[in-house]
């Protein structure tokens, strides 16, 4: 085998260099995997250029990378779900198993949770990468390297959407048109809402919402207030939301996701913004609106590649921009300004499509 294990490295805030890892020994339930497609995260970004989101702090050399999928090089003499050649995505946290949390099934909350490219742990835009065999999905044929990557970020979708209780007839609002709002459109789409508002402040973005199959699109301006805001989002919709998930993280949007949602009805915080903010609280408790926060997915990979395979959902759309492996520097870049109007940049570890038996 090749000793070639070209990795991105993080080594801190605006240093990030390519450079040669030694190629991962496995244990008995790991797989090795040749790491076809990795897509850029926001949070990737974020490390890049803050060295630390919340209380995760890169404080030594760490591997980027974390919406990703392979092909299986090499199997643990336990494993026996995957065999050498599977295409596979990678579900990048992998929890304890033994805590409170992942007895009763929350894994997402293990405190213990070893997650790629959250300090201290590695991540995995890098040509070898080891991980948990069971943390790893067998992609059938007709998927792509690039939709098993996009699981990721999709997961995200499918349990927000899962904790909004989106269902049938859902009215659903959406703060938010990057990636993960979009993701999170699409899902709700496939869950039956029949009407969804998203907002953005770049049309841009509306307009690939729309395209996706958003019903309303609503382009708001950095200094709208979150009561005229609502009022507006009623007026678009015909109707007050059932459920809003706000993707953004700003205090506006979780503001007027609270404003704007029926009494009764749910708030979904996924955005990551600032630790503290000044919220309507006693507009939520008057009117009964639950507010419940996402952390990642749990238990959520299976339906998202479900959706992908059966058709039900198309997330290739998201994919604006590829980049080989020795370019992630320009990819990186390109993720961090949205140049080019790019929504998901896409890291290639090997040549595009090279692994996608069916050509598209
Ligand atoms: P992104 O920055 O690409 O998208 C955010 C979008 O919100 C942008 O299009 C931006 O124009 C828009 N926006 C910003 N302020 C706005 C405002 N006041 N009104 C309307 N739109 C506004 O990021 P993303 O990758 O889509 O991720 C969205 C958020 O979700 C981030 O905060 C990210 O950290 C978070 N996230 C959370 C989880 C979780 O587990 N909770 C997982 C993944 C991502
Ligand atoms: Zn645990």
């Amino acid at each position: 085998m090749t000793k070639d294990n070209l990795t991105a490295v993080l080594h801190g805030i605006e240093d990030m260099r390519l450079e040669q890892r030694p190629i991962p020994d496995i244990s008995a339930d790991e797989v090795l995997v040749a790491m076809d497609s990795v897509g850029i995260c926001g949070s990737d970004v974020h490390y890049l250029t803050k060295g630390r989101i919340g209380h995760f702090v890169v404080t030594k050399p760490m591997v980027i990378g974390h919406e990703s999928a392979g092909v299986v090089a090499k199997v643990g003499s336990k494993v026996k779900n995957l065999v050498v050649g599977d295409r596979i995505a990678i579900e990048p946290g992998v929890p304890c198993y033994k805590c409170d949390h992942c007895k009763q099934g929350s894994y997402n909350l293990c405190p213990d949770m070893a997650f790629c490219a959250t300090p201290p742990y590695d991540g995995n835009l890098t040509r070898y990468y080891k991980h948990v065999a069971d943390f790893c999905f067998k992609l059938p044929d007709h998927v792509t390297m690039e939709e098993g990557a996009l699981l990721e970020p999709l997961s995200v979708g499918v349990h927000a959407c899962n904790r909004a209780g989106v269902g049938l007839g859902s009215k659903v609002l959406i703060l938010g048109a990057g990636p993960i709002g979009l993701v999170t459109l699409l899902v709700a789409q496939s869950m039956g809402a029949t009407k969804i508002l998203i907002t953005d402040l770049v049309q841009q973005r509306l307009d690939i919402a729309k395209e996706l199959g958003a019903t309303h699109t609503l382009l708001m301006k950095p200094g709208d207030t979150a009561e005229d805001v609502a009022d507006r989002v009623h007026q678009v919709m015909g109707v007050e939301p059932d459920q809003s998930i706000d993707c953004c993280g700003a205090e506006s949007t979780t503001r007027l996701a609270i404003f704007a949602t029926r009494s009764g009805g749910v708030v979904v915080i996924v955005g990551m913004g600032p630790s503290e903010m000044k919220l309507p609280l006693f507009n939520a408790l008057a009117r009964e609106v639950d507010i419940r926060g996402v952390f990642r997915y749990c238990n959520d990979y299976s339906a998202a590649l479900a959706l992908v395979a059966s058709g039900r959902v198309n997330i290739k759309r998201l994919v604006t921009h590829h980049f080989d492996i020795t370019e992630t520097a320009k990819a990186f870049e390109t993720a961090r300004f949205g140049t080019g109007g790019a929504i998901k940049v896409m890291i290639h570890v090997q040549p595009r499509n090279s692994n996608n038996p069916v050509k598209f």
